[in-house]
């Protein structure tokens, strides 16, 4: 199950799985990651998933 939010696996996504991201304001980061956060289910770049 590696590399599945990596290559062709994330191109069903919106944008194919670019945004911004709700924690960081990156702009054109690849959102791969949910988060539950007060009840609310936030999309986050790699960066913020480990916090
Ligand atoms: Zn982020």
């Amino acid at each position: 199950m590696a590399k599945h939010h990596r290559g062709k696996g994330i191109r069903h996504l919106v944008h194919r799985g670019r945004g911004t991201c709700p924690l960081c304001q990156r702009t054109g980061v690849k959102l791969l990651y949910t988060l539950v956060r007060d009840g609310d289910t936030l999309t986050v770049c790699k960066r913020c998933r480990q916090k």
